[in-house]
C-alpha cells in the first residue's frame, strides 16, 4: 500500500507536535518537525551573529547548513542535528521560539527550507508537522490536518510543558508570548498561518490528547491509509 504524506498544521501550542509524534508512532511513519528547522536558523544565526532581521543573511545562513533528523528513541521525537551536532535541548529555549518566529517570516529563509522539507518528505510515510505545510510545502499532501486549540487551553499545555523539562513558566505571559506568535505567523506575506482550503479543521480545546490521536487515526483511514 502507498505510504501517505501527512500535513498537520496550526498555531503553538496545539497540541500538534505531541498528537503528530504519536500518529506517526501509530502508522510507522517519520515524523518531521519542521519548525526545529527554523529554530536551528534562528539559533545559529544568533551563534554567527547574524540578526534575526538579516533576511538576506539569515537566507544564505539557512541554505548553508546541514540539517538532518537522527532515529529518536520510541516515545521520543528525533533529534534534530545542526551540522552534526544533537541541539534538540538548545532549539526549545523560550527566546528561540520567538527567534524561529522572527526569521521565518523571512521570504529567503522559507525559500532555503522548502527544499529540505520537500526532500526529507518527498517518499512519503512521513507525517509533517508545521504551519504552512499543505498550503506551501506540500499542497499536494494526502491527508491535510489543521489542528487548533484556544489560545488559553494553548497556553496551558505549553506551560505544562515547559515544567515538566524544569523551566519556570507563567500562564499568562505564555499566552501572550502564544499570541504574539501567532499574530506575526498569521499575518506575514509569505506562507502565512492559515488552514489549506481542503484541510480537515480540529479544534482540542476540549479534546484530550489520545482523542485526538484517535481522530487523526480515523481521518487517515478515510483517506483510504492504513494503521500498522
Ligand atoms: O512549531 P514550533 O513552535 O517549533 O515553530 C517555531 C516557529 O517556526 C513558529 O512560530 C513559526 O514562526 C515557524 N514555523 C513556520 N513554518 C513551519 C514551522 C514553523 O513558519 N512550517
Amino acid at each position: 500500500m502507498e505510504r501517505a504524506v501527512i500535513a498537520i498544521d496550526g498555531p503553538a501550542g496545539a497540541g500538534k507536535s505531541t498528537a503528530a509524534r504519536m500518529l506517526a508512532e501509530r502508522l510507522g511513519y517519520v515524523l518531521i518537525d519542521t519548525g526545529a528547522l527554523y529554530r536551528a536558523v534562528a539559533l545559529a544565526a544568533e551563534e554567527r551573529g547574524v540578526s534575526w532581521d538579516d533576511g538576506p543573511a539569515l537566507g544564505a545562513l539557512a541554505s548553508e547548513l546541514d540539517l538532518v533528523f537522527a532515529t529518536p528513541e520510541p516515545g521520543a521525537r528525533p533529534p534534530l542535528l545542526l551540522d552534526g551536532v544533537d541541539r534538540s535541548g538548545d532549539i526549545r529555549a523560550p527566546h528561540i521560539s520567538q527567534g524561529a518566529s522572527r526569521v521565518s517570516a523571512h521570504p529567503a529563509v522559507r525559500a532555503a527550507l522548502l527544499g529540505v522539507q520537500r526532500r526529507m518528505g518527498e517518499g512519503g510515510g512521513v507525517v509533517l508537522e508545521g504551519r504552512d505545510i499543505g498550503t506551501v510545502v506540500f499542497p499536494g499532501a494526502d491527508v491535510k490536518v489543521f489542528l487548533t486549540a484556544s489560545p488559553a487551553a494553548r497556553a496551558r499545555r505549553r506551560c505544562a510543558e515547559l515544567r515538566a523539562r524544569g523551566v519556570d513558566a507563567d500562564e499568562a505571559e505564555v499566552e501572550a508570548e502564544i499570541v504574539e506568535r501567532d499574530t506575526r505567523d498569521a499575518s506575514r506575506d509569505v506562507a502565512p498561518l492559515r488552514p489549506a482550503a481542503d484541510a480537515v479543521q480540529l479544534d482540542s480545546t476540549a479534546l484530550p490528547l489520545d482523542a485526538v490521536v484517535t481522530r487523526l487515526v480515523d481521518i487517515v483511514r478515510q483517506a483510504g491509509f492504513s494503521a500498522r
